[in-house]
């Protein structure tokens, strides 16, 4: 079963959402969301998905980039965006703390913001504190396209979109990026908006 996905415009997307409990965590509702909410990521080719992007105002995220989507792209764009395959796993009650790294602009797409892509500067590497799908403490460190990924979910459950970061003459439509600059460089890109 796939969940509706919430588009922008919809408050939910805006609001900061609510922390879980350990016991919330581990009850039935929670567990079945997680579910459906891997599914909904896996039919739409996703590799996140945050709680208020399907309704649910609560700090809770799935990630994964399956190794099938990793390698579906140019060689040289994945090594340039460091983009590696990342196993099903799930993040409650994120706290991100960006280490000092350079910024890299590439360019990223959301479900909530449907059909266009913009060129968004997010930090190389980070840190990120949070609850697993059982409630247990990780620490997750994480650089390149993962890093990108983890700070653009952790965004979402703060009512953050990557519009509010992106470099706003780079938006555009979905189709024309796929088409012109999908599988363009950072030299490239560089100058270009
Ligand atoms: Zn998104």
């Amino acid at each position: 079963m796939r969940l509706k996905i919430y588009q922008v415009g919809e408050p939910i997307l805006r609001e900061e959402a609510a922390t879980l409990s350990v016991e919330e965590i581990r009850s039935p509702s929670i567990q079945l969301l997680i579910e459906l909410m891997r599914d909904t990521m896996r039919e739409a080719s996703g590799v996140g998905l945050a709680a208020p992007q399907v309704g649910e105002p609560i700090q809770l995220a799935v990630i994964e980039d399956p190794i099938e989507g990793v390698e579906a792209l140019p060689e040289h764009i994945r090594d340039e965006r460091e983009r590696t395959p990342i196993p099903f796993h799930v993040i409650i009650n994120p706290i991100l703390t960006v280490e000092p790294s350079t910024l890299t602009n590439f360019f990223e797409a959301c479900f909530s913001v449907s059909g266009f892509a913009a060129l968004v500067p997010r930090s190389h590497s980070v840190k990120v504190e949070c609850l697993n799908e059982i409630g247990e403490p990780q620490v997750i460190k994480a650089q390149g396209w993962y890093a990108r990924t983890l700070q653009h979910e952790i965004d979402h459950l703060h009512g953050t979109l990557y519009v509010d970061r992106m470099i706003s003459r780079s938006f555009m439509t979905r189709e024309f990026y796929l088409r012109k600059w999908h599988t363009k460089t950072s030299a490239d890109v560089k100058g270009k908006f």
